[in-house]
């Protein structure tokens, strides 16, 4: 089908420095988990989105010095020359399919501690490092310092060049990055021309951008990635002042604009606090002062949305990180006039946590991503079958419908088996919790996909399999992807041997009882030991109810595992502002009837809070009974012609919902394929 040529306007040309974009796509910077320890994966996952036609494509950060470093993060570099010759691998692979590169020049400045080079950090004055608690300060440049640092800066610009980069950042965003410490009043406290008035503070950013202008300008395009507004109010940029004052006095020296808001946390905000375009207040103003293209970001996932936001002149580019990730064909399917096969960005931040675990990015709706090297899975193609076999998959949650969606990709006749009448599984009952609206995007992206299979995958809703309907069924191969169940017995990180006292009461409750109808009484006591989001979002949403929530867990801060997302500091926040009353440090030690015992983990006595109801989140336990059950009788399956069964999923092992569509896709890719051996996937080794 044709492109609706409403969206015509997103697929014009435009002119950026010396250069033009084929359209106004354009994947702005964004780091991976992967960098220059994986080149390969990461180029790779760079070139998906190239082929789907974004215009742009750009690595994440670049690191030009020693002395600029990312470490930990595997963030990509621009040392020497042998890093010149690694990242053509990038440019190469981007340009193949005719999409312009990009890179962000960055010294991470005080915000990291140079852990691999040892280097002293440097920046404007002398500060601990800013990103994370590490015992280390970063000590205040002199003008000598200046100096070599504007002249790393430039070899750095020159060498971006060389690695064949059709487009260069100067990074001034994020509140990690050199010439935004320079400009901020919270970190630069210099009295000489470098500190002080606005003109001063915005000194090093200018001449970073003339170095670089004077450098490479005209052979390549010269971006600024700027923050106008780092959401702090009168203590940060704003973009009614300084922001603004930035903007205009800057306006002409770059090519082009990247404009946002500040820092990582409010820059990637998850769906959980934001929805899309939610950057807009901060940075239209932008195009009214500036003469030069201007690109934003803001998960923009509909194409309504993208077409708005240039139409309206808000932006010339549609600038995406998370939503090239989710698909990185949106530009392709737009103009194919396939949006229904976009896999919109859930806004969940799993992507987000493999930086900072520092390995492959996962993606919820996406599972090829991090694997489209190691093991050759491409977004939007697949094997054909290798054998005319049939399989029946057992459970529609997120596992399941991906699985079976891919199987009928690759022409397999499925049966979808679901208990219940609606598909979804955790997707459905979580993307009903407050903030998570959106997770539904999961079930309903893959539930139209299956729709449009008919021929081949057959849903069947209200059917829970025992191991006899199985039997029946016909179908060579079983998935049982029956998910799992929220204990109520408390065994979880803190109990790991034996149930707390008085769990097996009628007042003790798990998430699954909330699921299926259960109401609290209140006061209740919400008692979290997953320390991911769970706890948080169930008690965030008793509250909302109207029932007086008190929030117990033995980790120092709520949902702490939330930070790699993101989202920690939003989540507890929140949940003071709704007045839960938070309890951390804490484990619950007995359940009674009028109230719980709990106990500091650090030596603090016992002490009881009174409730009325509890909902335990501690763990989860596989429903795997299906899978044992099959299992126990080999032949009757031989019998019955069922050549396998496999647990995938939650079944297989409780995770991430990006876990159990990755375990889903993974079932259907292996399918008839040669055993993957020991090692499933190809590494990227050192050779030595
Ligand atoms: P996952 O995250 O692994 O996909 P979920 O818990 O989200 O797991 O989904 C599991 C799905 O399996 C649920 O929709 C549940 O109703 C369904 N299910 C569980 N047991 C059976 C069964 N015996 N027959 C059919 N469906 C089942
Ligand atoms: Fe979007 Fe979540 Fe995928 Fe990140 S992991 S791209 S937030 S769906």
């Amino acid at each position: 089908m044709p492109r609706d040529p409403r969206f015509d306007v997103l697929f014009e040309p435009v002119q950026i420095g010396p250069l033009t974009a084929r359209n106004r796509f354009f994947q702005v910077p964004h780091c991976s988990g992967m960098g220059h320890l994986l080149p390969r994966s990461d180029a790779a996952m760079r070139s998906m989105k190239a082929e789907g036609g974004w215009a742009v494509v750009c690595t994440e950060q670049c690191s030009f010095h020693p002395h600029a470093e990312a470490a930990p993060y595997p963030e990509t570099k621009l040392w020497d020359e042998d890093d010149v010759i690694r990242m053509r691998h990038w440019t190469d692979t981007i340009h193949a399919h005719g999409a312009l590169a990009g890179t962000e020049i960055v010294s991470n400045a005080s915000a990291l501690a140079n852990y691999y080079s040892r280097e002293i950090p440097l920046g404007p004055s002398h500060t601990p490092v800013t990103y994370s608690p590490d015992p280390v300060q970063a000590r205040a440049m002199d003008l000598d310092d200046i100096r070599e640092f504007r002249r790393w800066h430039r070899d750095g610009m020159l060498r971006a060049r060389d690695a064949g980069f059709d487009l260069v950042y100067v990074y001034c965003a994020h509140d990690i990055a050199m010439p935004m410490d320079f400009l901020s009043r919270r970190r630069n406290r210099r009295t000489d021309e470098y500190g002080g008035s606005l003109e001063n503070r915005v000194r090093l950013l200018r001449e970073l951008l003339e170095d670089t202008v004077e450098a490479v300008g005209g052979s390549m395009a010269i971006g600024l990635r700027f923050a106008t507004d780092e959401l702090l109010g009168k203590d940060g940029i704003t973009w009614e002042d300084e922001g603004c004052k930035v903007v205009e006095m800057l306006a002409d020296l770059p090519d082009f604009w990247d404009v946002n808001v500040s820092d990582w946390n409010n820059d990637s905000a998850s769906s959980r606090f934001t929805s899309e375009g939610y950057q807009e207040p901060y940075i239209a103003f932008v195009k009214g002062i500036v003469k030069k293209p201007v690109i934003t970001v803001g998960r923009y996932t509909s194409p309504e949305t993208m077409l708005s936001l240039i139409t309206r002149g808000i932006a010339d580019f549609v600038g995406c990180a998370r939503p090239s990730i989710a698909d990185p064909f949106i530009p392709r399917k737009i103009e194919e006039g396939r949006l229904d096969d976009i896999r919109e960005c859930i806004g969940c931040n799993i992507c987000v946590t493999g930086q900072h675990m520092k390995t492959p990015m996962r993606c919820t709706q996406n599972p090829t991503v991090g694997e489209e090297w190691r093991r050759g899975w491409h977004p939007e193609k697949i094997e054909p079958r290798g054998s005319d076999s049939s399989v029946l998959v057992v459970g529609a949650g997120p596992a399941g419908l991906e699985c079976a969606l891919a199987l009928g990709q690759r022409g397999y006749r499925v049966g979808l088996a679901e208990a219940s009448r609606e598909l979804g599984g955790r997707v459905t009952h979580e993307a009903a919790l407050p903030g998570l609206s959106e997770w539904a995007r999961v079930r309903d992206y893959r539930t139209y996909q299956i729709e449009k299979l008919h021929e081949t995958v057959e849903v069947f809703r209200e059917s829970e399999m025992t191991a006899e309907t199985v039997l029946e069924a016909g179908y060579r191969h079983v998935a049982v992807a029956t998910g799992a169940r929220w204990r109520q017995d408390g065994i979880g990180r803190t109990h790991t041997a034996a149930p707390i006292p008085g769990s097996d009461a009628a007042h003790v409750l798990t998430p699954d009882d909330l699921f299926a109808g259960a109401a609290p009484a209140s006061p209740v006591v919400v008692y979290d030991d997953d320390c991911h989001y769970m706890g948080g979002v169930i008690a965030e949403k008793l509250a909302s109810d109207g029932l007086a929530v008190i929030l117990v867990t033995p980790s120092p801060v709520i949902s702490a595992w939330a930070e790699e997302a993101l989202e920690q500091h939003g989540i507890q926040t929140n949940l003071v502002k709704i007045g839960v009353q938070i309890v951390t440090g804490h484990s619950l030690t007995q359940i009674d009837a009028g109230g719980v015992q709990v106990e500091g983990v650090y030596g603090e006595g016992a002490r009881s809070i009174e409730c009325a109801s509890v909902v335990m989140v501690t763990s989860r336990l596989p429903n795997d009974a299906l899978y044992y059950a099959l299992g126990a009788s080999p032949e009757r399956l031989a019998d019955a012609g069922i050549h396998s069964v496999k647990r995938i999923g939650d079944a297989l092992g409780p995770g991430l919902i990006a876990a159990a569509v990755w375990s889903g896709h993974r079932f259907a890719r292996e399918l008839d394929a040669p055993p993957p051996g020991d090692v499933p996937f190809k590494r990227e080794l050192v050779v030595i």
